[in-house]
């Protein structure tokens, strides 16, 4: 007797980076649990290791999915303008999205929605009359980031300028219908400011505009976290005729993204030393999956871990891409600070599973770049944050953070590239995280909050069970 196929039959779409594809590995693992078929389809080659460890990690886990390789054109940096190699990959998979028909029209089963990453929101419009099925988009970052994005295109419309520059229709800061918190120009990401054009600049304007196509937006994060910007969405408040956003968060690690079930290193020892550690004692520095500590502040952020006065688990990288990391620390720290560091804490350059990190009862604090995915985590765990915003988005989600009320953000500091900070200052922020019990209190509450919106009959459970409804009812 056959097995009959599942009623709902989900493709997704990634583009580049741990913090593009671990949400969608999480929101697809999310829709198996309650059922549904899964095709995956993944850029190749993936830019980082982390990211191709990953997908084998997931595939393993669940050999049910269908995974595509889709293979990539190589694009001429030149027509970038960006050095950054992750800009250069987003751009590559945008351009090469139209291969993808005839891969889709091969597929055994009809498609019940096409689920893409943010940034693919163009491209796959594009073709979107051959797939007879709504498209939803997973969004990567807070919803205060969306409503940004969302509300560019309005702001570029009301510019009496034929051509409209972001640097000219962002005035001083973006005030939101529905909003009561505007966004300074200060924190609008930098690359979307800079003088002529480039190909960050273009996607946000073209996929502003696009987001009315969509059938939803599927997004990490939940009311208790974001209320006020999950509701201005949905109520029409930033943009008329936007699709639903659907606030499915927070995504939950899984068990395929163990880094000791692949080949990621050993966790093992690092999770031994935090065990020797008193609860709640111990500083966790990371600046997530690509971005690199410059060596003009590395110093002074030994400095400052070693002034705090906690014990400290510092993961550094030196470059962006992991596969190009061949620098040791002690050559970058001198042999005098590494053995300081060493006296204080730990310091690591691997990939390390911050889940568990998160998760272990030593780690009381979490300095982190503000991304949005390592925000959630810290979320679930509830342990209390300081951002220290990179780049790109960072900085609105820092606020976004700072408003929820379980972080802080050194906004004193800038932009990582903007200037050295000292030691000292560091060793200031990071002991106000540490003994700030308010936050220690919220960050709990927010904890309660998250296990409520994904527990048994949460936010998140009556979400995906009304979305497979209407999906198995239009087919
Ligand atoms: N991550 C990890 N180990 C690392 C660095 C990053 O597990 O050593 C994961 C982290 O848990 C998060 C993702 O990679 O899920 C990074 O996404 P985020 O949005 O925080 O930042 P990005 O790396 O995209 O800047
Ligand atoms: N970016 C860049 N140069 C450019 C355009 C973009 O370096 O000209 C990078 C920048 O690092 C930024 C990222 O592209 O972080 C995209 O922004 P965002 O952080 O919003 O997206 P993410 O990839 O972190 O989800």
């Amino acid at each position: 007797m056959s097995v009959p196929e599942p009623a709902v039959h989900l493709a997704f779409l990634i583009s580049a980076g741990m913090g593009h594809l671990n949400p969608a590995l999480r929101l697809a693992a999310v829709f198996l649990r309650y059922g549904c078929k899964v095709t995956l389809i993944t850029p190749k080659p993936t830019l980082s290791l982390a990211e191709s460890n990953l997908i084998s990690g997931f595939c393993s886990s669940f050999p049910q999915v269908t995974h595509i390789d889709f293979n990539l054109t190589p694009l001429d940096p030149t027509e970038v303008n960006s050095d950054d190699p992750f800009f250069l990959q987003y751009e590559t998979i945008r351009r090469s999205v139209h291969l993808l028909s005839p891969i889709l029209s091969s597929l055994s089963t009809s498609l019940s929605a096409f689920i893409v990453d943010v940034f693919l929101i163009s491209p796959i419009l594009s073709i979107a009359e051959k797939l007879f099925c709504p498209i939803y988009i997973y969004f990567t970052s807070s919803a205060r980031m969306l409503y940004f994005i969302a509300y560019v295109s309005v702001l570029a419309d009301s510019d009496s300028d034929a051509q409209p520059h972001p640097s000219t229709f962002i005035g001083d800061a973006v005030q939101i219908p529905g909003f009561t918190s505007p966004i300074p120009r200060s924190s609008v990401p930098p690359p979307f400011l800079l003088q002529g054009s480039n190909s960050f600049q273009r996607m946000i304007m073209e996929d502003s505009r696009k987001l009315l196509k969509l059938d939803g937006v599927f997004i990490n994060s939940f009311e208790e976290l974001e209320g006020e910007a999950l509701g201005a969405l949905n109520e029409g408040k930033v943009v008329r005729g936007l699709p639903p956003v659907y606030g499915i968060g927070p995504l939950m690690a899984c068990e395929f993204e163990s880094v000791d079930q692949g080949q990621r290193g050993s966790m093992s020892w690092i999770l031994e030393w935090l065990d020797e550690q008193a609860e709640g004692s111990v500083v966790y520095v990371s600046l997530g999956s690509r971005t690199e500590t410059r060596k003009e502040q590395i110093k002074d952020m030994a400095l400052g871990l070693i002034e705090c006065g906690y014990s400290f688990l510092w993961v550094v990288k030196l470059k962006k891409v992991d596969r190009e990391e061949e620098e040791g620390l002690e050559d970058v720290l001198g042999s005098e600070l590494m053995s300081k560091v060493r006296e204080k804490g730990v310091v690591v350059k691997e990939f390390v599973d911050q889940m568990k990190i998160l998760g272990h009862p030593a780690v009381g604090g979490f300095v982190s770049h503000g991304g949005w995915n390592s925000i959630i985590e810290t979320v679930w765990e509830g342990v209390p944050i300081l951002t220290w915003p990179q780049n790109g988005d960072q900085k609105i989600t820092s606020e976004a953070i700072r408003m929820s009320g379980v972080g802080i953000w050194a906004d004193e500091w800038g932009w990582g590239t903007e200037k050295v900070v000292k030691g000292k200052e560091i060793a200031k922020r990071i002991k106000e995280m540490m003994s700030n019990e308010c936050l220690r209190v919220k960050a709990r509450e927010m904890k309660e909050a998250a296990k409520k919106a994904c527990g048994v009959g949460g936010s998140c459970e009556v979400i995906i069970k009304g979305l497979i409804e209407e999906w198995k009812r239009n087919a």
